[in-house]
Protein backbone atom coordinates (compact mmCIF):
# COMPACT_ATOMS: atom_id res chain seq x y z
CA UNK A 1 0.00 0.00 0.00
CA UNK A 2 1.09 3.28 -1.16
CA UNK A 3 0.13 5.87 1.15
CA UNK A 4 0.85 10.28 0.56
CA UNK A 5 0.33 12.51 3.93
CA UNK A 6 -1.67 16.10 3.37
CA UNK A 7 -1.26 18.63 5.69
CA UNK A 8 -3.59 21.30 5.36
CA UNK A 9 -2.71 24.70 6.83
CA UNK A 10 -1.30 28.19 5.76
CA UNK A 11 0.22 28.38 9.10
CA UNK A 12 2.19 25.60 8.32
CA UNK A 13 3.31 27.15 5.10
CA UNK A 14 4.19 30.55 7.03
CA UNK A 15 6.36 28.39 9.96
CA UNK A 16 4.17 29.39 12.52
CA UNK A 17 3.72 25.91 13.68
CA UNK A 18 6.13 22.35 13.09
CA UNK A 19 4.40 19.71 11.17
CA UNK A 20 4.62 17.07 13.30
CA UNK A 21 1.10 15.15 12.19
CA UNK A 22 3.31 14.41 9.33
CA UNK A 23 6.03 13.30 11.21
CA UNK A 24 3.56 11.27 13.30
CA UNK A 25 2.07 9.81 10.57
CA UNK A 26 4.83 9.30 8.63
CA UNK A 27 6.40 7.22 11.64
CA UNK A 28 3.20 5.19 12.13
CA UNK A 29 2.72 4.24 8.76
CA UNK A 30 6.13 3.06 8.33
CA UNK A 31 5.81 1.01 11.75
CA UNK A 32 2.54 -0.55 9.34
CA UNK A 33 4.57 -1.53 6.71
CA UNK A 34 2.86 1.46 4.36
CA UNK A 35 5.12 3.09 2.37
CA UNK A 36 4.72 6.41 2.07
CA UNK A 37 5.72 8.22 -0.97
CA UNK A 38 5.05 11.82 -0.48
CA UNK A 39 4.15 14.32 2.31
CA UNK A 40 2.33 17.42 1.17
CA UNK A 41 1.73 20.57 2.37
CA UNK A 42 -1.04 23.27 1.25
CA UNK A 43 -2.50 26.57 2.56
CA UNK A 44 -6.14 26.87 3.12
CA UNK A 45 -7.16 27.67 -0.02
CA UNK A 46 -9.63 25.92 -2.32
CA UNK A 47 -8.51 25.72 -5.79
CA UNK A 48 -4.55 24.46 -4.77
CA UNK A 49 -6.16 22.08 -1.89
CA UNK A 50 -8.24 20.69 -4.66
CA UNK A 51 -5.20 20.26 -7.00
CA UNK A 52 -3.06 18.80 -3.74
CA UNK A 53 -5.69 15.95 -4.17
CA UNK A 54 -5.73 15.23 -7.45
CA UNK A 55 -1.91 14.64 -7.45
CA UNK A 56 -1.81 12.66 -3.83
CA UNK A 57 -5.11 10.45 -5.08
CA UNK A 58 -3.86 9.93 -8.56
CA UNK A 59 -0.36 8.60 -7.06
CA UNK A 60 -1.40 6.61 -3.98
CA UNK A 61 -3.63 4.44 -2.47
CA UNK A 62 -4.34 5.99 0.84
CA UNK A 63 -4.08 9.53 1.36
CA UNK A 64 -4.13 10.63 5.38
CA UNK A 65 -5.22 14.36 5.77
CA UNK A 66 -4.77 16.57 8.51
CA UNK A 67 -6.09 20.09 8.98
CA UNK A 68 -9.06 21.98 7.88
CA UNK A 69 -12.43 20.57 9.82
CA UNK A 70 -13.03 23.30 11.88
CA UNK A 71 -15.67 25.56 11.96
CA UNK A 72 -14.10 28.65 10.65
CA UNK A 73 -14.23 29.95 6.59
CA UNK A 74 -10.89 28.74 6.07
CA UNK A 75 -11.54 25.57 6.84
CA UNK A 76 -11.70 23.35 3.41
CA UNK A 77 -10.92 19.71 3.61
CA UNK A 78 -14.17 18.20 3.44
CA UNK A 79 -15.88 20.70 0.79
CA UNK A 80 -13.07 20.62 -1.17
CA UNK A 81 -13.01 16.46 -1.19
CA UNK A 82 -16.95 16.54 -1.97
CA UNK A 83 -16.13 18.83 -4.79
CA UNK A 84 -13.31 16.54 -6.01
CA UNK A 85 -15.44 13.35 -5.79
CA UNK A 86 -17.97 14.78 -7.34
CA UNK A 87 -20.64 14.67 -4.78
CA UNK A 88 -22.86 16.40 -2.43
CA UNK A 89 -22.19 17.95 1.23
CA UNK A 90 -24.86 16.22 3.48
CA UNK A 91 -26.15 17.63 6.64
CA UNK A 92 -25.99 15.06 9.78
CA UNK A 93 -28.29 16.36 12.11
CA UNK A 94 -27.28 13.39 14.93
CA UNK A 95 -23.88 14.74 14.61
CA UNK A 96 -24.32 18.32 15.05
CA UNK A 97 -26.72 17.67 18.60
CA UNK A 98 -23.56 17.07 20.85
CA UNK A 99 -21.69 19.59 19.07
CA UNK A 100 -24.25 22.02 19.46
CA UNK A 101 -24.85 20.99 23.19
CA UNK A 102 -21.11 21.39 23.80
CA UNK A 103 -20.88 25.29 22.55
CA UNK A 104 -23.90 25.64 24.81
CA UNK A 105 -22.37 23.85 27.64
CA UNK A 106 -19.33 26.54 27.58
CA UNK A 107 -21.99 29.32 27.32
CA UNK A 108 -20.32 30.32 23.73
CA UNK A 109 -23.91 30.89 21.48
CA UNK A 110 -23.12 28.22 18.19
CA UNK A 111 -21.80 30.38 15.34
CA UNK A 112 -23.79 29.75 12.86
CA UNK A 113 -20.70 28.20 10.96
CA UNK A 114 -19.87 25.41 13.38
CA UNK A 115 -23.00 23.55 11.65
CA UNK A 116 -20.41 22.96 8.94
CA UNK A 117 -18.36 20.30 11.32
CA UNK A 118 -21.67 18.41 11.61
CA UNK A 119 -21.70 17.94 7.28
CA UNK A 120 -19.92 15.48 5.93
CA UNK A 121 -19.61 14.42 2.00
CA UNK A 122 -22.14 12.40 0.52
CA UNK A 123 -21.28 8.48 1.53
CA UNK A 124 -18.25 9.44 3.57
CA UNK A 125 -18.11 7.00 7.12
CA UNK A 126 -17.73 9.70 10.27
CA UNK A 127 -15.07 9.61 12.22
CA UNK A 128 -15.89 10.62 16.16
CA UNK A 129 -13.81 13.17 17.94
CA UNK A 130 -13.76 12.61 21.54
CA UNK A 131 -11.27 15.01 21.84
CA UNK A 132 -12.50 17.80 20.37
CA UNK A 133 -15.63 19.17 18.50
CA UNK A 134 -14.97 18.38 14.83
CA UNK A 135 -15.08 14.60 13.60
CA UNK A 136 -13.66 13.04 10.67
CA UNK A 137 -14.30 11.34 7.71
CA UNK A 138 -13.48 8.21 5.71
CA UNK A 139 -13.90 8.06 2.07
CA UNK A 140 -13.62 5.21 -0.01
CA UNK A 141 -13.30 5.77 -3.77
CA UNK A 142 -11.87 3.42 -7.12
CA UNK A 143 -10.57 1.19 -4.37
CA UNK A 144 -8.25 3.85 -2.89
CA UNK A 145 -8.57 5.61 0.51
CA UNK A 146 -9.35 9.35 2.07
CA UNK A 147 -8.73 9.53 5.56
CA UNK A 148 -9.75 13.52 6.58
CA UNK A 149 -8.68 14.13 10.84
CA UNK A 150 -8.62 17.62 12.90
CA UNK A 151 -5.72 18.90 12.75
CA UNK A 152 -5.24 19.62 16.49
CA UNK A 153 -2.61 16.88 17.48
CA UNK A 154 -4.52 15.61 20.70
CA UNK A 155 -7.44 15.42 18.18
CA UNK A 156 -5.75 13.61 15.32
CA UNK A 157 -3.31 11.23 17.11
CA UNK A 158 -6.45 9.47 18.99
CA UNK A 159 -8.56 9.23 15.97
CA UNK A 160 -5.52 7.74 13.46
CA UNK A 161 -4.86 5.02 16.59
CA UNK A 162 -8.70 3.94 17.27
CA UNK A 163 -10.54 4.97 14.01
CA UNK A 164 -8.17 4.97 11.08
CA UNK A 165 -5.45 2.24 12.07
CA UNK A 166 -8.62 -0.79 12.07
CA UNK A 167 -10.18 0.65 8.75
CA UNK A 168 -6.37 -0.01 7.28
CA UNK A 169 -5.64 -3.58 8.96
CA UNK A 170 -7.98 -5.41 6.34
CA UNK A 171 -5.77 -3.85 3.44
CA UNK A 172 -2.19 -4.20 5.29
CA UNK A 173 -0.40 -7.68 3.92
CA UNK A 174 0.71 -8.39 6.92
CA UNK A 175 -0.99 -8.44 10.73
CA UNK A 176 1.06 -6.21 13.63
CA UNK A 177 0.98 -6.00 17.66
CA UNK A 178 2.65 -3.48 19.36
CA UNK A 179 3.68 -2.33 23.01
CA UNK A 180 4.44 0.95 24.67
CA UNK A 181 6.68 1.09 27.36
CA UNK A 182 7.12 4.47 28.94
CA UNK A 183 10.51 5.84 30.57
CA UNK A 184 10.93 8.78 32.66
CA UNK A 185 13.97 10.13 34.01
CA UNK A 186 16.48 9.86 31.62
CA UNK A 187 17.35 11.42 27.97
CA UNK A 188 16.05 9.82 24.58
CA UNK A 189 19.81 8.97 23.52
CA UNK A 190 20.68 7.32 26.94
CA UNK A 191 17.10 5.30 26.35
CA UNK A 192 18.72 4.55 22.85
CA UNK A 193 21.90 3.30 24.06
CA UNK A 194 20.47 1.04 26.01
CA UNK A 195 18.80 -0.35 23.57
CA UNK A 196 20.68 -0.35 20.84
CA UNK A 197 21.17 -4.05 20.48
CA UNK A 198 17.61 -4.66 19.92
CA UNK A 199 17.27 -1.19 17.36
CA UNK A 200 19.96 -2.04 15.25
CA UNK A 201 19.99 -5.84 15.15
CA UNK A 202 16.53 -6.95 14.43
CA UNK A 203 13.73 -6.10 11.12
CA UNK A 204 10.67 -8.22 13.55
CA UNK A 205 9.98 -6.67 15.97
CA UNK A 206 11.52 -3.60 15.58
CA UNK A 207 12.53 -1.54 18.36
CA UNK A 208 11.62 2.54 18.16
CA UNK A 209 12.25 5.48 20.85
CA UNK A 210 9.95 8.39 20.98
CA UNK A 211 11.07 11.71 22.64
CA UNK A 212 7.83 12.82 24.85
CA UNK A 213 7.73 16.09 26.77
CA UNK A 214 9.75 14.80 30.03
CA UNK A 215 9.70 10.79 29.46
CA UNK A 216 10.76 8.72 26.47
CA UNK A 217 8.34 6.31 25.04
CA UNK A 218 9.24 2.98 23.82
CA UNK A 219 7.44 1.11 21.08
CA UNK A 220 8.10 -2.77 19.99
CA UNK A 221 6.52 -3.46 17.10
CA UNK A 222 6.41 -7.14 15.20
CA UNK A 223 4.82 -8.12 12.32
CA UNK A 224 2.88 -12.11 11.28
CA UNK A 225 0.53 -13.56 9.18
CA UNK A 226 -1.69 -13.65 12.60
CA UNK A 227 -2.27 -11.93 15.75
CA UNK A 228 -1.37 -14.80 17.63
CA UNK A 229 2.16 -15.47 15.53
CA UNK A 230 2.56 -11.68 15.98
CA UNK A 231 2.33 -11.66 19.81
CA UNK A 232 4.35 -14.65 20.09
CA UNK A 233 7.02 -12.72 18.56
CA UNK A 234 6.21 -9.49 20.58
CA UNK A 235 6.59 -10.73 23.83
CA UNK A 236 9.93 -11.74 24.08
CA UNK A 237 11.08 -8.79 22.80
CA UNK A 238 9.43 -6.46 25.23
CA UNK A 239 10.88 -8.21 27.81
CA UNK A 240 14.38 -7.75 26.66
CA UNK A 241 13.78 -4.13 26.59
CA UNK A 242 12.17 -4.18 30.14
CA UNK A 243 15.83 -5.89 31.20
CA UNK A 244 18.05 -3.69 29.41
CA UNK A 245 15.99 0.11 30.39
CA UNK A 246 15.53 -1.74 34.27
CA UNK A 247 14.12 0.31 36.23
CA UNK A 248 14.48 3.61 34.22
CA UNK A 249 10.84 1.94 32.82
CA UNK A 250 7.86 3.46 35.16
CA UNK A 251 4.87 1.97 32.98
CA UNK A 252 3.02 0.52 29.53
CA UNK A 253 0.71 1.58 27.36
CA UNK A 254 -1.24 4.78 28.24
CA UNK A 255 -0.80 5.09 31.68
CA UNK A 256 0.95 8.68 32.22
CA UNK A 257 3.28 9.36 34.89
CA UNK A 258 0.59 11.00 37.66
CA UNK A 259 -1.44 8.20 37.12
CA UNK A 260 1.20 5.33 37.60
CA UNK A 261 1.74 7.52 41.27
CA UNK A 262 -1.52 6.94 41.62
CA UNK A 263 -2.11 3.93 41.08
CA UNK A 264 1.67 3.25 43.15
CA UNK A 265 -0.61 4.85 46.34
CA UNK A 266 -3.36 2.88 46.28
CA UNK A 267 -2.06 -0.72 46.02
CA UNK A 268 0.61 0.37 49.05
CA UNK A 269 -2.62 2.61 50.70
CA UNK A 270 0.12 5.52 51.11
CA UNK A 271 -0.86 9.19 51.30
CA UNK A 272 1.45 12.07 50.20
CA UNK A 273 1.84 15.94 50.61
CA UNK A 274 3.78 18.60 48.30
CA UNK A 275 5.76 21.34 49.51
CA UNK A 276 6.76 22.86 46.71
CA UNK A 277 8.88 26.83 46.08
CA UNK A 278 10.50 26.59 42.33
CA UNK A 279 7.84 24.93 40.82
CA UNK A 280 5.13 26.96 42.04
CA UNK A 281 2.28 24.44 42.04
CA UNK A 282 3.01 22.35 39.01
CA UNK A 283 4.05 19.37 40.80
CA UNK A 284 0.64 19.49 42.91
CA UNK A 285 -1.11 20.64 39.43
CA UNK A 286 0.17 17.15 37.80
CA UNK A 287 -0.96 15.12 40.82
CA UNK A 288 -4.40 16.72 40.57
CA UNK A 289 -4.84 16.03 37.21
CA UNK A 290 -5.73 11.92 38.22
CA UNK A 291 -9.41 11.71 39.39
CA UNK A 292 -9.60 9.80 42.58
CA UNK A 293 -6.42 11.55 43.67
CA UNK A 294 -8.10 13.18 46.59
CA UNK A 295 -7.92 9.56 48.39
CA UNK A 296 -3.63 10.42 48.25
CA UNK A 297 -2.82 13.85 48.33
CA UNK A 298 -3.21 15.37 51.26
CA UNK A 299 -2.44 18.97 50.23
CA UNK A 300 0.29 20.68 48.27
CA UNK A 301 1.62 24.00 49.63
CA UNK A 302 3.85 26.72 47.47
CA UNK A 303 6.00 28.29 50.27
CA UNK A 304 7.53 30.47 47.95
CA UNK A 305 9.51 33.15 49.97
CA UNK A 306 11.63 32.20 53.04
CA UNK A 307 9.22 34.05 54.74
CA UNK A 308 6.62 31.49 53.86
CA UNK A 309 8.81 28.88 54.43
CA UNK A 310 9.32 29.98 58.32
CA UNK A 311 5.36 30.14 58.55
CA UNK A 312 4.15 27.53 56.14
CA UNK A 313 6.67 24.56 56.99
CA UNK A 314 8.03 26.14 60.65
CA UNK A 315 11.58 25.69 59.07
CA UNK A 316 13.70 27.32 61.53
CA UNK A 317 15.13 30.76 60.25
CA UNK A 318 18.67 30.42 60.98
CA UNK A 319 18.90 27.36 59.21
CA UNK A 320 17.36 28.71 55.97
CA UNK A 321 20.23 31.38 56.59
CA UNK A 322 23.17 29.15 57.00
CA UNK A 323 22.08 26.77 54.07
CA UNK A 324 20.00 28.98 51.67
CA UNK A 325 17.04 28.26 50.56
CA UNK A 326 18.32 26.02 47.58
CA UNK A 327 20.32 23.61 49.70
CA UNK A 328 20.09 19.93 50.44
CA UNK A 329 19.35 20.50 54.22
CA UNK A 330 16.46 22.72 52.89
CA UNK A 331 15.00 20.20 50.47
CA UNK A 332 15.32 17.46 52.96
CA UNK A 333 12.98 20.44 56.07
CA UNK A 334 10.49 21.31 53.37
CA UNK A 335 9.59 17.25 52.63
CA UNK A 336 10.03 16.32 56.23
CA UNK A 337 7.84 19.34 57.45
CA UNK A 338 5.21 18.83 55.17
CA UNK A 339 4.74 15.13 55.89
CA UNK A 340 4.54 16.23 59.33
CA UNK A 341 2.44 18.78 59.43
CA UNK A 342 -0.10 16.75 57.17
CA UNK A 343 0.13 13.77 58.48
CA UNK A 344 0.99 12.24 55.09
CA UNK A 345 3.09 9.07 54.94
CA UNK A 346 4.93 10.78 52.11
CA UNK A 347 6.42 14.27 51.84
CA UNK A 348 7.89 15.56 48.88
CA UNK A 349 9.90 18.77 48.27
CA UNK A 350 11.25 20.49 45.36
CA UNK A 351 13.64 23.83 45.94
CA UNK A 352 15.55 25.76 43.28
CA UNK A 353 16.47 28.86 40.91
CA UNK A 354 14.41 28.87 38.03
CA UNK A 355 16.51 31.92 36.71
CA UNK A 356 17.47 33.37 34.36
CA UNK A 357 20.22 34.84 36.91
CA UNK A 358 23.44 36.85 36.80
CA UNK A 359 24.31 35.65 40.17
CA UNK A 360 26.82 32.75 40.42
CA UNK A 361 25.47 32.26 43.98
CA UNK A 362 21.98 31.36 42.34
CA UNK A 363 22.49 29.40 39.01
CA UNK A 364 19.39 28.68 36.58
CA UNK A 365 18.27 25.48 36.81
CA UNK A 366 20.12 24.14 39.96
CA UNK A 367 17.14 22.21 42.41
CA UNK A 368 17.31 20.08 44.72
CA UNK A 369 14.35 17.06 45.56
CA UNK A 370 13.24 15.90 49.08
CA UNK A 371 11.42 13.16 49.68
CA UNK A 372 10.22 11.94 53.33
CA UNK A 373 9.70 8.36 54.01
CA UNK A 374 9.37 5.73 56.45
CA UNK A 375 11.09 8.32 59.11
CA UNK A 376 13.93 8.56 56.27
CA UNK A 377 14.63 11.41 54.21
CA UNK A 378 16.21 11.25 51.30
CA UNK A 379 17.54 14.48 48.68
CA UNK A 380 18.86 14.73 45.60
CA UNK A 381 20.43 17.44 43.18
CA UNK A 382 19.74 18.13 39.66
CA UNK A 383 20.23 20.35 37.53
CA UNK A 384 18.84 21.63 33.97
CA UNK A 385 19.36 24.48 30.88
CA UNK A 386 16.27 26.58 29.35
CA UNK A 387 14.24 28.90 30.33
CA UNK A 388 11.78 29.17 33.52
CA UNK A 389 9.11 27.57 32.59
CA UNK A 390 11.35 24.41 30.83
CA UNK A 391 13.28 24.68 34.28
CA UNK A 392 10.33 24.59 35.89
CA UNK A 393 8.12 21.67 33.92
CA UNK A 394 11.58 19.33 34.28
CA UNK A 395 11.87 20.11 37.77
CA UNK A 396 8.46 19.16 38.98
CA UNK A 397 8.53 15.95 36.35
CA UNK A 398 12.37 15.15 38.33
CA UNK A 399 10.45 15.08 41.26
CA UNK A 400 7.63 12.60 39.94
CA UNK A 401 9.77 10.17 38.09
CA UNK A 402 11.85 10.02 41.91
CA UNK A 403 8.53 9.34 43.66
CA UNK A 404 8.04 6.18 41.55
CA UNK A 405 12.12 4.98 41.49
P1 LIG B 1 -9.95 23.38 14.64
O1 LIG B 1 -11.30 22.80 14.87
O2 LIG B 1 -9.13 23.47 15.90
O3 LIG B 1 -9.94 24.63 13.78
P2 LIG B 1 -8.93 22.07 12.28
O4 LIG B 1 -9.12 20.64 11.91
O5 LIG B 1 -9.67 23.09 11.49
O6 LIG B 1 -9.20 22.20 13.82
P3 LIG B 1 -6.64 23.62 11.75
O7 LIG B 1 -7.52 24.82 11.89
O8 LIG B 1 -6.03 23.37 10.44
O9 LIG B 1 -7.40 22.32 12.18
O10 LIG B 1 -5.50 23.62 12.84
C1 LIG B 1 -5.82 23.85 14.20
C2 LIG B 1 -4.56 23.78 15.02
O11 LIG B 1 -4.07 22.46 15.01
C3 LIG B 1 -3.41 24.61 14.49
O12 LIG B 1 -3.45 25.94 14.93
C4 LIG B 1 -2.21 23.88 15.08
O13 LIG B 1 -2.00 24.23 16.41
C5 LIG B 1 -2.64 22.44 15.02
N1 LIG B 1 -2.19 21.80 13.78
C6 LIG B 1 -2.78 21.83 12.58
N2 LIG B 1 -2.10 21.12 11.67
C7 LIG B 1 -1.02 20.63 12.29
C8 LIG B 1 0.09 19.82 11.89
N3 LIG B 1 0.20 19.37 10.65
N4 LIG B 1 1.02 19.50 12.82
C9 LIG B 1 0.90 19.95 14.08
N5 LIG B 1 -0.11 20.71 14.54
C10 LIG B 1 -1.07 21.06 13.66
MG1 LIG C 1 -9.43 25.33 11.89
Amino acid sequence: MRAEILSIGTELLLGDIVNTNAQYLSRRLAELGVYVYFQTVVGDNPERILEAYAHAYGRADLVVISGGLGPTEDDLTKETAASYFGRTMVDHPEIWEPIRRYYEKRGTAPIENARKQAAFPEGAVILPNPAGTAPGCWIEDQGRYMAMMPGPPREMIPMFEEQVIPRLKPHLSQTFQSRLLRVCGTGESNVEEALRHLITGQSNPTVATYAKEGEVHVRITARADTEEAAEILLIPAVEECREALGELVYGQGNTSLEESIYLLLRQRNLTMAVAESLTGGLLTGRLVNVPGMSACLLEGLVPYTNQAKIRQLGIEPDKLEAFGAVSSEMAAAMARRVAEISGAAIGLAVTGWAGPSKDPAEPAGLIWMGLHLAGETLTRRISFGGDRNRIRFFAANMALCWLLR
